[in-house]
C-alpha cells in the first residue's frame, strides 16, 4: 500500500472542478487501483507528497502522432506542405524497427514527465515498427490506445501498400495486443483520412475494429484545402462525416481528430453516433488550418477529449492545450458578428477536458480518470507555487491550469506504478 498526501483537485463534471485540502489518497499497488480517499492525518513516515502538494488525476491526450515526437515546433508550413515536408519523412524512419523502439522510449519519457498517463497514439504504416512500439508501451507503463497507420492512396510509394496487406497487418498486430497488459494496451485500427484510404480500407477497418472490439481513429474535417480534397477523392459524398458514416466509421470507439471545418449537421451526426471529435486547438493554430468552433459541437451534444497533435500541435504538455481551448473559444465568441453572448468555457471545464472527461470520450471513464476507490491509480503529485495554496479555493483551479510547468510534476502513477518522471 503506497499513501499520497496533499491537496486533492478532482473534476465532477465541466463546471465542477473539486477541490480538498489535506487529503490522504491510498494506492493498491499490487491492484494497480486507489484503494481509498480520506482527509485522516497522513502517517509521519513512507508518504508521498505532503506539505505544498496537490495531486491531480493523469492527463489524457487523445491525438497524437508517436513518430513526429522529435518533429515539434517546425513552424512555418501549410498542411499540405506539413504533410509532405514532415509527416511522410518522419514515419518513413519507421522502416527500421530499432529507430521505432528508441523514438517510442522518448515519446514514453516525455509524456510521462509531462504528466500524461493515458494516450490515444498514431503510429506509422509499419507492422513492425507498431509490435515494437508496443513492446515499449508494455514496458514503461504508459496507458495507450495505438495502432499502425492505414493509407493506400495519396501516400509516398513505399509507405502505401495495398488494403489487403494493411488489414492484415493490423489484424494480427490487433489480436496480439488489444486488451494485453491487463487492459492497459489497446489497439485502434487508424485509417490516416478519407483522401488518403480507399473504400475498401476503411470498410476492412471498421469491420476488423467492430470484430475484435478495437478503436478506430481517424482525422476529419482539418482544414478547408483537406476538406475539398476529400470531395475530389470523393465526389459522390456529401461530406466528410457522411463519408465515414457509409464507411461504418462513426461509433462510440471512433476518435475524430480536429473537425474544424463542420456543420450543423455533421456534427449532429457526431452526437447521435457518439463519435468522440478531439479537439486540438494548438496544432489548428499552428498549421492555420482554422479554429474549431468547441461550444457550438459542445451545444450539439459531441463527446470531447482534447488532443496535442504532436507534432503539428507543437507542445505535448496538455494543460497548453486545454488553455488553447478556452482561449480559442474566447476568440471566437469575441470576433463573433453578430456578437455572440454564451459563457466561453472555464477553467473548471479545461481540467475535466484533462482527465475525468478526457476518459469517458474514450470509453475508459468508468475506470480511468477519477480519483476514487476502485478506479486506475493513474495520478500525478505536483508541487505549484507556493501563493497557489493561499489563494480562495475558486481561484485556485484557474490559476493551477495557467501557471503549472513539467518541471514541478514530482511523481507519476499509472496503475499503481510510480512511472516517472526519474527513477525515485
Ligand atoms: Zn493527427
Amino acid at each position: 500500500m503506497k499513501t499520497l498526501h496533499g491537496t486533492l483537485l478532482q473534476p465532477r463534471t465541466s463546471t465542477d472542478c473539486e477541490i480538498q485540502t489535506d487529503t490522504t489518497v491510498r494506492i493498491d499497488e499490487a491492484a494497480g487501483t486507489f484503494a481509498a480517499i480520506g482527509t485522516e492525518r497522513a502517517p509521519a513516515t513512507d508518504v508521498v507528497g505532503g506539505a505544498g502538494c496537490w495531486i491531480l488525476p493523469g492527463f489524457v491526450d487523445a491525438h497524437l502522432h508517436l513518430p513526429q515526437w522529435d518533429r515539434r515546433g517546425i513552424d512555418g508550413l501549410s498542411l499540405t506542405e506539413w504533410h509532405q515536408q514532415v509527416v511522410h519523412p518522419a514515419e518513413a524512419r519507421f522502416a527500421d524497427p530499432d529507430f521505432a523502439e528508441r523514438l517510442a522510449e522518448d515519446f514514453a519519457s516525455g509524456l510521462i514527465a509531462r504528466g500524461t498517463t493515458s494516450v490515444a497514439a498514431f503510429g506509422s504504416p509499419h507492422a513492425a515498427a507498431t509490435d515494437r512500439v508496443f513492446r515499449v508501451l508494455a514496458r514503461r507503463g504508459l496507458r495507450a490506445i495505438y495502432g499502425q497507420m492505414l493509407n493506400d492512396m495519396n501516400c509516398p510509394g513505399k509507405e502505401c501498400p495495398p488494403a489487403d496487406k494493411q488489414l492484415d497487418e493490423a489484424r494480427d498486430t490487433a489480436a496480439k495486443w488489444h486488451g494485453s497488459e491487463n487492459g492497459r494496451l489497446q489497439y485502434a485500427f487508424s485509417p490516416r483520412q478519407p483522401r488518403c484510404c480507399s473504400e475498401k480500407l476503411m470498410r476492412g477497418a471498421a469491420a476488423l475494429a467492430e470484430m475484435i472490439g478495437c478503436y478506430i481513429q481517424t482525422h476529419a474535417g482539418e482544414s478547408h484545402d483537406e476538406v475539398l480534397a476529400v470531395r475530389e477523392s470523393y465526389p459522390d459524398a456529401l461530406d466528410d462525416i457522411e463519408l465515414f458514416a457509409e464507411m461504418k466509421l462513426l461509433t462510440p470507439r471512433t476518435l475524430l481528430g480536429h473537425g474544424v471545418v463542420l456543420d450543423h449537421d455533421e456534427r449532429h451526426r457526431i452526437a447521435e453516433t457518439q463519435t468522440t471529435l478531439v479537439h486540438c486547438p494548438t496544432a489548428n493554430l499552428f498549421l492555420e488550418a482554422g479554429m474549431m468552433d468547441y461550444v457550438a459541437h459542445r451545444k450539439a451534444g459531441v463527446r470531447f477529449a482534447l488532443g496535442s497533435s504532436v507534432a503539428s500541435g507543437p507542445s505535448a504538455f496538455m494543460p497548453h492545450v486545454a488553455v488553447a481551448c478556452l482561449q480559442t473559444a474566447r476568440a471566437m465568441k469575441v470576433h463573433a458578428v453578430p456578437r455572440r453572448s454564451y459563457a466561453a468555457p472555464q477553467a473548471a471545464e479545461a481540467w475535466w477536458l484533462l482527465t475525468s472527461g478526457g476518459a469517458q470520450a474514450l470509453s475508459m471513464g468508468d475506470r480511468v480518470g477519477t480519483i476514487a476507490a476502485g478506479f486506475a491509480a493513474d495520478c500525478l503529485v505536483v508541487r505549484p507555487e507556493p501563493w497557489i495554496n493561499a489563494l480562495p479555493e475558486e481561484a485556485q483551479a484557474s490559476a493551477l491550469l495557467y501557471t503549472l510547468r513539467p518541471d514541478q510534476i514530482e511523481h507519476v502513477f499509472i496503475a499503481g506504478c510510480r512511472v516517472g518522471p526519474q527513477a525515485a
